[in-house]
């Protein structure tokens, strides 16, 4: 059987070897601040370097420092929800591996949870080192975010957190294939608060998100979250429609009044009102595969190779 420590911390690893060391030398004594009964699980999302390997070294030293290792590469989100799922804490934290998120910051989550009685406890970034041109993308993102999802509190919050173990069976129950988990930990309610931090810049190597990455997570949390999309073409239909009625009396007064150009009055306003139809009809259409899309996939979200935990015998041939 498995004990069930007080507090737990996912970090997702994809070929991090170059700062797995430091990322290990900080953590732990931050989380040994505030509790001595812990466990520290790396979910390696099918990283092709070292980094499970120098995880298992550590693992040596520290049997609370565990991995679980993914059986390919399959993203932030999935690795993160594998973790989460291999967790026994009694709160469980999530932070991101290449040390944007200061450990340091776990110890006054901790403490404005129990100070302040709340389930929930998430980073809000009051600042941030990163890179112009990513600052800049994340604000549209967190800007957009705020602005067609129903969720509150959502801006600037990411993935550093820590949860109680109802919110987590919560945000885990929410078994959708798109996901972006700091929008399921604010769908799931309960009683949340903020810790201000200044995110900072990346210790070592490269972003493993890239562009072309973060601009899909964008669109998944913006896609799962709001109906903004559809809803932008049911609304343009709408007023297509609208306004080609009001045109339709212009084109009326120009013909009897003879002002309309010969041919302009059988093509132009067949176009127009078509197009407002179709977009119309799009944008019912789209309504429905909304729905339809949230409900169907079904495919797990992560395949697991193996959990190195304390139970493994003969983890010497991994
Ligand atoms: N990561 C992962 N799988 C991936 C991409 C990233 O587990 O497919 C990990 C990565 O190792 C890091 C964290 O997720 O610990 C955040 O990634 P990154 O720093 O590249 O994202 P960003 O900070 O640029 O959003
Ligand atoms: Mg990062």
């Amino acid at each position: 059987m498995r004990t069930c420590p007080v507090f737990s911390l996912v970090i997702p690893v994809y070929n991090e070897e170059k700062l797995i060391d430091e990322l290990v030398r900080r953590t732990v004594p931050a989380i040994e601040s505030f509790t001595a009964d812990y466990e520290l699980i790396f979910v390696d999302d099918g990283s092709t370097d070292r980094s499970a390997e120098l995880i298992l070294q550590h693992r040596k030293k520290n049997k609370k420092v565990k991995l679980l290792s993914l059986s390919r590469n399959f993203g932030h989100q999935a690795a993160y929800t594998a973790g989460l799922e291999y967790s026994a804490g009694d709160i469980v934290g999530m932070m991101d591996g290449d040390l944007q998120d200061p450990p340091e910051v776990l110890r006054d989550m901790y403490n404005k949870m129990t100070a302040e009685d709340l389930e929930v406890v998430s980073g809000i970034r009051s600042g941030r080192r990163g890179s112009r041109r990513r600052n800049l993308t994340s604000g549209i993102f967190h800007f957009l975010f705020r602005h067609t999802g129903n969720l509150e509190n959502i801006e600037n919050s990411g993935n550093f957190s820590i949860m109680k173990r109802v919110v987590l069976e919560a945000v885990l129950s929410m078994r959708e294939k798109v996901r972006y988990i700091p929008g399921l930990r604010a769908a799931a309610g309960f009683r949340q608060g903020y810790v201000e931090y200044v995110r900072d810049d990346r210790y070592g190597g490269k972003p493993k998100m890239t562009f072309k990455s973060l601009f899909s997570l964008a669109g998944d949390a913006i896609f799962s979250f709001s109906k903004l999309p559809v809803r932008i073409c049911l609304i343009l239909g709408i007023a297509g429609t609208v306004i080609f009625f009001g045109a339709g009396i212009y084109f009326l007064i120009a013909k009897i009044s003879g002002a309309a150009v010969p041919g302009w009055l059988s093509t132009f306003p067949g176009l127009y009102f078509l197009g407002s139809i179709q977009l119309l009809f799009l944008g019912i259409l789209g309504e429905y595969i909304y729905r339809n899309y949230k409900e169907t996939q079904n495919r797990p979200i992560y395949f697991a190779r193996k959990f190195y935990d304390e139970h493994d015998e003969n983890e010497e041939d991994q």
